[in-house]
């Protein structure tokens, strides 16, 4: 049996009369990149909201390491091992990057605000811990030397970069991206691309992405899911799934050549 940390059966989320996430199988094995792809409005953000406990979905089943997911809160299902960025980057701006990143680890400290308003030595100890794995992260991130700006000073690559930081703080096994490489240059893309597989390869983390840059897709997804109006319309390998026509056909229309997708964004 294959160990999956991420399971979904018949999963439906509706907003009204908007079936956003309609009868959604999906099978995650621990240990793999994989991508969720789709045109715009597919549902993928809403599948990533679901697991993440920000909104309950209506019907099915939903596991996450062998844990059901339904009913718990987001901030309980980030302390069992799961973190995300957003579609939107979400940073406290006015916060340095190493204040950013140190909020990431909020899940796990065990001080509470009596004592920090006490000034209780384990608080201090604790907070020292905090700042000191914060500065190891920044580092991993190749972006030693930044953790005193403001994280709205930081370049926007470096801000996406920060957002998946603060994601790593709290130590996940799973990590959702959501369109990770959104708005960066070529060359970020490149190096972020780089980066997410040094996540996988160096610290064993399960990563799912929501992800339009077809490079960064087929270059470092083991499995890609194709999902249009809620459902799933292809599951596979990516180079199966490059010519599979339903796919070509949803995001480009009937009678598209598939000359035409490729080295193309979608
Ligand atoms: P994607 O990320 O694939 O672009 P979304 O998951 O954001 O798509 O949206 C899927 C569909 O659900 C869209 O039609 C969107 O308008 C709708 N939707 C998403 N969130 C909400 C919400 N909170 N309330 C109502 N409709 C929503
Ligand atoms: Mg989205």
């Amino acid at each position: 049996m294959t160990d999956n940390i991420l399971e979904a059966e018949q999963v439906v989320k509706r907003f009204g009369g908007l079936v956003a996430t309609d009868h959604f199988n999906y099978e995650l094995p621990r240990g793999m990149i994989a991508s969720i792809i789709g045109p715009n409005g597919a549902g993928k953000t809403t599948f990533f909201n679901c697991i993440t406990g920000f909104y309950q979905i209506d019907e099915g089943r939903l596991d996450f390491d062998g844990e059901s997911l339904i009913g718990l809160e987001s901030f309980e299902i980030t302390r069992s091992g799961m973190a995300r960025t957003f579609q939107n980057i979400r940073l406290f701006n006015n916060m340095t990057v190493l204040e950013n990143i140190m909020v990431g680890q909020e899940p796990h400290l065990k001080s509470n605000w009596i004592g920090a308003l006490l000034r209780l030595p384990s608080v201090k100890r604790e907070e020292a811990e905090t700042e000191q794995r914060a500065k190891e992260l920044l580092a991993y991130m190749g972006m030693d030397g930044k953790g005193d700006l403001l994280a709205k000073n930081l370049p926007y690559g470096d801000q996406r970069r920060l957002e998946i930081a603060r994601a790593l703080a709290s130590k996940p096994k799973l990590l959702l991206l959501d369109e990770p490489t959104a708005g960066m240059n070529p060359n970020e893309t490149a190096e972020t691309t780089d980066f997410i597989k040094k996540l996988r390869d160096e610290l064993g983390i399960t990563v799912l992405m929501i992800e339009h840059d077809m490079k960064v897709v087929m270059g470092i997804s083991e499995k890609v899911t194709v999902l249009d109006y809620g459902k799933k319309i292809a599951e596979g390998l990516p180079g199966e799934i490059q010519k599979n026509p339903l796919v070509i056909e949803a995001y480009l229309g009937k009678g598209v050549a598939q000359a035409a997708m490729e080295g193309m964004d979608l």
